[in-house]
């Protein structure tokens, strides 16, 4: 399939805005909606019409511009069901397990509790595409705020089973402070010190370090290395279950300075 066009940026301080665009329906949908603004001027910028909205969670930053952009566009908005009540203009609940067809491509939905309690994600197999809003960040994940630590680390687990050449797109340019985060875990690791050093150069110019590659997270993301002996010895946890070491690093992580 003719791949759909990606327009992403960087609105409020760190939040990623994102547009994407399928140049033969026209159809554009904007990832949870942080900056009405921003994400109209984009808009403007190339003479499109906004479609859709799809909403990962509630949280403000990722609402705050859906009833502007719908009253601007009479776009449809597609978010969580479990969290339909606070998701301001809300046309069409969806959950884990659904799916549902934009511009001819199928996009699933999953649930990731944990960040929030009915977080969701949207899957697009046909564009190698994931849109994770706040639960996995590059190097990095979501703060566990609504559910629990087992529920976000069954969340974050599911990113395990994309193809490694799938696109991770995320809800904030956080990977600068994961990475120097995760160094203090898995310092050795030359593929992070690879990405920590490509990191500082991106940020120095102004650029954003997302998308990026889950086979890219599967290397250097210490969330989807539980399993990683040279992790676990530095966290003396090498008998641990997998559940114990993502508490152990996410609390940390919380702690971080
Ligand atoms: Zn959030």
């Amino acid at each position: 399939m003719a791949h759909i066009d990606m327009r992403q940026f960087i609105c409020r301080s760190d939040n990623f805005g994102l547009l994407i665009h399928d140049h033969v329906s026209g159809a554009t949908a904007a990832i949870d909606a942080p900056d009405a603004n921003a994400i109209e001027s984009e808009l403007r910028k190339f003479g499109r019409q906004l479609t859709h909205i799809f909403v990962t969670h509630h949280h403000a930053d990722h609402v705050e511009g859906i009833l502007q952009l719908k009253e601007l566009f009479g776009c449809k908005v597609i978010g969580p069901k479990a969290e339909a009540g606070k998701i301001p203009g809300l046309d069409i609940a969806m959950g884990g397990g659904e799916k549902f067809t934009w511009a001819k491509r199928q996009v699933e939905v999953w649930d990731c509790p944990g960040h929030t309690a009915g977080h969701i994600a949207f899957h697009i197999p046909d564009e190698l595409s994931v849109f994770a809003g706040d639960t996995l960040f590059s190097v990095g994940c979501g703060r566990v705020i609504e559910g629990t630590m087992e529920q976000m680390w069954q969340s974050v687990n599911q990113f395990k089973k994309l193809p490694a050449h799938t696109y991770l797109y995320c809800g904030h340019e956080y990977t600068m402070a994961n990475c120097r985060f995760a160094l203090t875990l898995d310092p050795d690791n030359w593929r992070l010190q690879a990405r920590m050093n490509e990191v500082e150069k991106l940020r120095a110019e102004d650029k954003m370090t997302c998308p990026v590659t889950m086979g890219d997270e599967f290397k250097t993301n210490p969330y989807l290395r539980l399993d990683d002996l040279a992790i676990r010895n530095t966290l003396g946890m090498a008998e641990a279950t997998d559940l114990q070491v993502f508490t152990e690093i996410r609390t940390r992580k919380n702690n971080f300075k």
